[in-house]
């Protein structure tokens, strides 16, 4: 079993300007990708999840989702960050493509992608970590059984909706992965301790 930390996309790895959808558009947010390079040398594998409305509205098609994904992990690796694997949910109830416009188990705050994900990648829910940037992501995690959920936010009324939700909240990132790095060295540093007693 592995450790994941499980990333919402738009307004935690890259500026969120709605509907996201060709690479020229995709700008990192700053201290995002060594954030992800710590958290990846620190051991957890990285798994991005991610609601793609878009998709069902008929914005864009699952070829150019997979076209942009294709170039942020790239971009990623030559950054020295492996991500192992992206789901996204292409649904949306009022959409208008119909094949994707129906109530799915998988857009957030459902937790089908993050269930899907732990099942195909070995992954322990309960000492992984999610960081998202809204209320329904860090509802997913808790449907979920993810055994942390932190918020990357700094909009005052987004942080009033996630409210009792999150285990922290922070402005980016950057901040939340040196929280989860402090933390895992002193749960080491204590379970060392253990076993030199
Ligand atoms: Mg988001
Ligand atoms: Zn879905």
């Amino acid at each position: 079993m592995v450790k994941a930390v499980f990333l919402d996309r738009d307004g935690v790895i890259n500026l969120d300007k709605a509907y996201v959808h060709r690479w020229d558009d995709f700008e990192f947010l700053p201290g995002a990708v060594e954030a992800m390079r710590q958290l990846h040398l620190a051991g957890y594998i990285l798994i991005v999840v991610t609601n793609q409305a878009g998709i069902a509205r008929g914005y864009y098609t699952e070829r150019q989702f997979e076209i942009l994904t294709e170039a942020m992990i790239e971009h990623l690796a030559a950054a020295g960050v492996v991500i192992t694997a992206v789901y996204h949910c292409p649904h949306h109830p009022a959409g208008t493509v119909p094949l994707l416009s129906v109530a799915c188990d998988c857009r957030k705050p459902a937790p089908g992608m993050l269930l899907a994900a732990a099942r195909e990648h070995g992954v322990d829910l309960e000492q992984s970590i999610l960081v998202g940037d809204k209320a329904s992501d860090l509802e997913a995690a808790r449907a979920a059984g993810v055994g942390t959920a932190y918020l990357v936010q700094s909009d005052p009324a987004c942080l009033a909706s996630a409210e009792g939700l999150s285990d922290g909240a922070f402005k980016g990132l950057a901040d939340c992965a040196r929280h989860i790095l402090t933390r895992s060295r002193a749960i080491n540093f204590s379970q060392t301790q253990e076993v030199l007693r």
